[in-house]
């Protein structure tokens, strides 16, 4: 599942080719990949120029401009399980896709915008512009997310994890996956941070010191910029907008190695389910 380093990656390869692009012709292929339906959001979209592309959380945002440069809303892809969004030459037969967007000609030739998923859990919104109903600030999903991890103190941190003067019962890794606490970390990045950090995935964050969350929000910025540096994680889907393949994966110590040797101690990682996900880490290495 893309997490904030995919969905970052993505929007960075897509930027340099869809920005400026005027959407010409929308074609939904698979109705339940648009929110609103696909009249409403064909409306929405068609003869838009796309004019940035950016991120918040895992969400990766397109931002339309209207006629005479004015405001032309949003539409946020939510990529979910395996999710891809390609930037492609027109006429080139892309996999399984859901939603094409033909842009114009900046020269070089029209593209497609292509979101595909196998698995079609994502969907592409389409908002409206402004702030007012129908906009993206009024979407519960985008109005609940928590601040960005690269964008925020350690104090900050803190306080989120671990309110001061509340004794929070929550497991740390809960909160690490709760969007509405933190946004963009997924399962691959919450269980190398806190390997890096030397902190069990259920550790009850009320009760980890502040200098060891200090510590662990040093490892989640580290983990976090190292990946986008490597252009993401590629499991199974994840892809770039050329269709290219991440590399953080080999710089995996704890996500999906249980069983194998800590890289830190060689005793074998173990595995156990917090907030209903897999996690993995060290006995070792590792403490509440
Ligand atoms: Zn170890």
């Amino acid at each position: 599942m893309p997490e904030l380093p995919e969905v970052e990656t993505i929007a960075r390869t897509l930027a340099g080719e869809v920005e400026s692009r005027l959407i010409q012709a929308v074609e939904v292929l698979d109705e339940s990949a648009v929110e609103p339906e696909a009249e409403a959001f064909s409306a929405l979209v068609l003869g838009r120029r796309i004019a940035r592309v950016d991120r918040r959380g895992k969400l990766l945002l397109l931002h339309l401009q209207a006629g005479g440069g004015k405001d032309g809303g949003v539409v946020a892809v939510h990529l979910r399980m395996t999710g891809r969004v390609l930037a492609l030459p027109l006429g080139e037969n892309p996999v399984r896709p859901r939603v094409v967007l033909t842009l114009s000609d900046r020269g070089g030739g029209a593209l497609q915008l292509v979101f595909s998923d196998v698995r079609r859990f994502g969907r592409m919104h389409a908002f409206a512009p402004g702030v007012g109903p129908g906009s993206i600030e009024r979407w519960p999903f985008y109005q609940n997310l928590g601040p960005e991890p690269l964008g925020m103190t350690a104090g900050e941190f803190r306080e989120r994890l671990a309110p001061h003067g509340k004794k929070s019962k929550a497991r740390l890794k809960a909160l690490l996956l709760d969007q509405s606490v933190l946004a963009g970390i997924g399962n691959i990045y919450a269980d190398e941070a806190l390997f890096r950090a030397g902190i069990r995935p259920d550790a009850v964050a009320g009760a980890v010191s502040a200098r060891r969350l200090d510590r662990l929000f040093a490892a989640i910025q580290a983990v976090l910029a190292q990946a986008i540096a490597e252009n993401g994680s590629s499991i199974r889907d994840y892809r770039d907008a050329f269709g290219n393949a991440g590399a953080f994966q080999n710089s995996f110590r704890a996500y999906g190695r249980a069983g194998q040797p800590c890289l830190e101690c060689a005793a074998p990682m173990r595995s156990i389910r917090v907030a209903g996900r897999t996690s993995t880490y060290c006995q070792r290495c590792q403490t509440s």
